[in-house]
């Protein structure tokens, strides 16, 4: 049996890489999250609980983690816990720096000393990180690899950067076996209805507006969430110690043509009162907008063998479908009925 501690696993992301590891009989998961708003425990409360233990509490509560890990002795940790809306930092970082750097240093640190007592061969340590910590591109420039500069506008890309820092010092410096990932926008199921493609899809389908930032020609690398679970189990399994790996779709879209492509698609399947585009509405640009981010993933393709399974246009509409299918998700989120499953775990609220 492989044991992963898995971090954020009531996320967006954390939640589909949890479903796909324990698609392998022989993998066993203990989910460390703490429910923030963002979390939600109805992401994962169908997985089989012999092999699914979920664990409320914060990574940054040192205590909890080394009990974790001593307890279930895990063979690798993935680390998707964070702070990651982009808005919520600009208005207000403190929660930014308390889970995106101290937690992710009090889970390096508690790791490190599991690592040193031998408790678990061939331990790994994956961090989970974003293109945004390379700031933006100019519109003719090349894609980010690997070596490009760090330079983060938000300050949630300047809390994953120094994460990041964080990860690659605690392998340099103490030889603990951290890979990192730095992937670009994910979408798909399960994503929390803050982030661009499921707020648009949402309020399209409820007849609401569709505000959309500045003029909507903010470029992103789009990757189906699936994927980005499976380049991070490649890079589990075969990726190189102290290596960096950006991960990315080959999908690069403006906002407003994600918009109008989820639009349409939503047109074709539910009929409305009018054309769904004719719900946008531009409002005032976020402060510090990056304009451009674009990802070369040639590493971890020549290196893992990964690539995007799921082209853009086919991973929306699987995307639109899921969203159409499990309205109850959604709507319990919407009306904060999902908050609900917490209320009897009072200490940490
Ligand atoms: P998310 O906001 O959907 O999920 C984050 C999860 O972490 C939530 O379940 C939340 O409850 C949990 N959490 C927050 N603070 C915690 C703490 N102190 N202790 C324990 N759990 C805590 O985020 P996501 O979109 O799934 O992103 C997961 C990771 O992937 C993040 O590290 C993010 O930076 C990175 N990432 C995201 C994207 C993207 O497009 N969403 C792209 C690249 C990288």
């Amino acid at each position: 049996m492989t044991t992963l501690l898995v971090t954020g696993g009531a996320g967006f992301i954390g939640s589909n890489f949890v479903r796909l590891a324990l698609t392998d009989p022989n993998t066993r998961v203990i989910n460390l999250d703490l429910l923030t708003y963002a979390g939600n425990r109805e992401s994962v409360q169908d997985l089989d609980p012999d092999r699914h233990v979920f664990v409320q509490g914060d990574i940054g509560d040192a205590a909890l983690v080394g009990r974790l890990l001593a307890e279930h002795r895990p063979d690798a940790i993935v680390h998707f816990a964070a702070e990651s809306h982009v808005d919520r930092s600009i208005d207000d970082p403190s929660a930014f720096i308390r889970t995106n750097v101290l937690g992710t240093q009090v889970l390096l640190d508690r790791a490190l000393d599991y690592w040193r007592s031998g408790a678990a061969d061939g331990f790994r340590f994956v961090h989970v990180s974003t293109d945004e910590v390379y700031g933006t591109l100019g519109p003719d420039d090349a894609p980010f690899d690997e070596q490009h500069r760090y330079a983060p506008n938000s300050p949630y890309a300047a809390s994953k950067a120094a994460a990041d820092h964080l990860a690659r010092a605690w392998h340099r410096t103490y030889g603990l076996p951290v890979m990192i990932t730095n992937c670009s926008n994910n979408y798909g199921p399960y994503q929390f209805p803050e982030k661009l493609i499921p707020l648009m899809l949402i309020n399209a389908l409820e007849g609401e507006r569709l505000p959309v930032y500045g003029d909507g020609q903010q470029r992103r690398d789009w990757l189906f969430v699936e994927d980005h679970c499976r380049a991070i189990a490649r890079v589990l399994d075969a990726g190189q110690a102290g290596r960096v790996y950006n991960i990315g779709g080959n999908a690069e879209m403006c906002n407003l043509d994600v918009v109008h492509l989820l639009c349409d698609l939503l047109d074709e399947r539910v009929t409305g009162e009018r054309p769904r585009r004719e719900l946008i509405e531009f409002v005032q640009d976020r402060p510090g907008h990056d304009r451009r981010y674009a990802i070369n993933a040639s590493r971890i393709r020549d290196e893992l063998g990964w690539e995007p399974s799921v082209d853009f246009a086919g991973g929306l509409a699987a995307t639109v479908d899921w969203y159409l299918e499990q309205r109850d998700w959604w709507q319990r989120i919407r009306d904060g009925r999902y908050r609900s499953e917490r209320l009897g775990v009072a200490h940490f609220e």
